[in-house]
C-alpha cells in the first residue's frame, strides 16, 4: 500500500463497547480496543483500533457506519471441521441412543456412518446442496464465517466426487467460505475390507480428487474398526504427493497410533485426541500440528473418555474447536461449542475464543482469516454481549446480531424449514 496515500475505507464499525482482535495486544492476548473501530475496503481490513489511530491512517470520509450498537465485535468463527454434507437425517437413530433402545433400533435399521452413506448415494448433487446451505446459514446466523466441509458419505469413486461438486457449488453460492477436504477413508465400505478400499482410494480416487480440483485437504478416520496407522500413512502420503495438505481423525475411541502419522507427516491438524498420550502432544506440538477439538461431538455421543484439554495447551499445542456437525451431531454454533469446552473441559473461556478464530484459522493452513487486523479479510461478527464471557455463560443463547463477510454485511434470513 502507498504510505503516502491513506487507504480509503467503504465500511467502518463504530460504537462497539469494545473490539476483540484475537491478536496480541501489549499483554492481553486477546488484543481487546475499548471504543475500538474497525475499517473496511472491499473485503479487507484496512484499520483496527481506536477511532483517533485508524483516523490517522485510513480515510474515512467516504466510509458507510456500521453501528455495533455498543456492543462486542469479534473475529468471525471458523470451523475447521464438519461434515455437513450429507442425505438425510438420523434423527429417530439418535433418539433411540439417548433412549437406551439403540439395540432395538439396529434390529430393524442400518445405522451410523453406512446409514448415511446410503442417503448421501441416493440423493442429487441438488438435494445435498440444498441441504447443507441451510445447514451453513444457520452457522452462519450464529457468527460462522469459514467451514470445512469433508466428504465420506459417497465411498465410491462417483460418490465422494459428487460430494466434492457440492462442496464447490456451496463455496460458490454461499457467502461463508467453503474449504473441501476429501475424506473418501472415512468408513470401509459394505463387501470391502479396510486393505482393499485403501488401495482404491490410494490408486484411484486421490488420483481423481487432485485431478478435478475440488479438495485442499486429505483426511482419513484411523481408529479401530477403521484404517490403521500403517494404511492411514499410505493414505495421507497418497494425498500430500497428489498436493492435498494432510489433517486425521485421530484417537477419538482408541489409541490408533493417529497423532503419530500426523507429526510424523506433520499434518495441518490430528482432530479428536481422545486416547492421545502425553509423548505424542508432545510431537504433535513439535511438529506444529494443531489439536482440533470437538466438545459438542464427544457431548452427542455420550464419550467415555474426555480429551484432555489442558494438557495439551500445556504441551504447547495450538487448539482448535470445531462443531464436527454430522448427522450424529447435529450442532451449528460454535458458541455452544465455546460454552462445552469451556465448562466440560475446563478449557478458559479466552483459550475458547482463540479456538474458533485463529485456531481455526490454523487448523485450515489460512493465514488471512481468524483475526481482526489490517490486510485480513473482514470477517467479523457483533455480539450483542457485554464482555466475551458472555458466550461461556449464557448457555444456548446466540449472542449475534450482525455478520460481516468479505467486507459485506450479511442479512441474516431466519433459516428455512427443511424438508
Ligand atoms: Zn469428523
Amino acid at each position: 500500500m502507498d504510505e503516502s496515500e491513506p487507504a480509503r475505507a467503504d465500511l467502518v464499525v463504530v460504537n462497539a463497547g469494545e473490539v476483540i482482535t484475537c491478536l496480541p495486544r501489549g499483554d492481553d492476548r486477546l488484543g481487546r480496543i475499548p471504543d475500538g473501530i474497525v475499517a473496511v475496503a472491499g473485503e479487507r481490513i484496512v484499520g483496527v483500533g481506536t477511532s483517533d489511530e485508524v483516523a490517522r491512517r485510513v480515510d474515512l470520509s467516504g466510509a458507510t457506519p456500521l453501528d455495533a450498537g455498543g456492543g462486542i465485535v469479534a473475529p468471525g468463527f471458523v470451523d475447521p471441521h464438519t461434515h455437513v454434507v450429507f442425505g438425510g437425517s438420523r434423527v429417530e437413530e439418535y433418539a433411540a441412543t439417548v433412549g437406551g433402545s439403540l439395540e432395538l433400533f439396529r434390529a430393524g435399521h442400518t445405522t451410523g456412518i453406512l446409514a448415511t452413506v446410503e442417503m448421501t448415494r441416493a440423493a442429487t448433487v441438488e438435494e445435498l446442496t440444498d441441504s447443507a446451505a441451510a445447514r451453513i446459514e444457520a452457522m452462519a446466523v450464529h457468527g460462522t464465517t469459514t467451514v470445512e466441509s469433508k466428504t465420506g458419505y459417497g465411498l465410491t469413486p462417483e460418490c465422494e466426487l459428487k460430494m466434492l461438486e457440492v462442496n464447490r457449488r456451496l463455496d460458490e453460492a454461499m457467502a461463508v467460505d467453503v474449504i473441501s477436504t476429501f475424506l473418501g477413508a472415512h468408513a470401509i465400505p459394505e463387501g470391502m475390507t479396510a486393505g482393499r478400499y485403501t488401495d482404491q482410494v490410494v490408486a484411484e480416487m486421490i488420483p481423481r480428487v487432485a485431478e478435478a480440483g475440488l479438495a485442499d485437504f486429505c483426511d482419513v478416520y484411523c481408529d479401530e474398526g477403521y484404517f490403521s496407522a500403517e494404511q492411514s500413512r499410505r493414505i495421507l502420503e497418497a494425498g500430500l504427493d497428489a498436493g492435498l495438505a494432510a489433517k486425521i481423525h485421530a484417537d477419538a475411541y482408541s489409541d490408533h497410533g493417529g497423532a503419530r502419522v500426523a507429526a510424523e507427516l506433520g499434518a495441518v491438524s490430528a482432530d479428536h485426541l481422545n486416547h492421545t498420550g502425553r509423548g505424542d502432544m508432545q510431537a504433535l506440538a513439535e511438529r506444529g500440528v494443531v489439536g482440533v477439538l470437538m466438545p459438542g461431538l464427544d457431548f452427542a455421543v455420550a464419550h467415555p473418555r474426555p480429551f484432555d484439554a489442558r494438557a495439551m495447551i500445556d504441551a504447547g499445542i495450538t487448539i482448535a474447536l470445531a462443531t464436527d456437525l454430522c448427522p450424529g451431531c447435529w450442532l451449528e454454533s460454535q458458541q455452544l461449542v465455546m460454552a462445552l469446552a469451556a465448562r466440560l473441559y475446563g478449557i478458559p473461556a479466552d483459550d475458547a475464543l482463540l479456538a474458533v478464530t485463529v485456531g481455526g484459522a490454523r487448523a485450515l493452513a489460512l493465514d488471512d482469516r481468524g483475526a481482526l487486523a489490517p490486510g485480513l479479510l473482514a470477517d467479523l461478527q457483533i455480539w450483542d454481549a457485554g464482555t466475551h464471557l458472555d458466550l461461556v455463560y449464557k448457555l444456548g443463547r446466540n449472542a449475534v446480531v450482525t455478520v460481516v463477510k468479505r467486507g459485506r454485511v450479511q442479512v441474516m434470513e431466519p433459516v428455512e424449514a427443511m424438508t
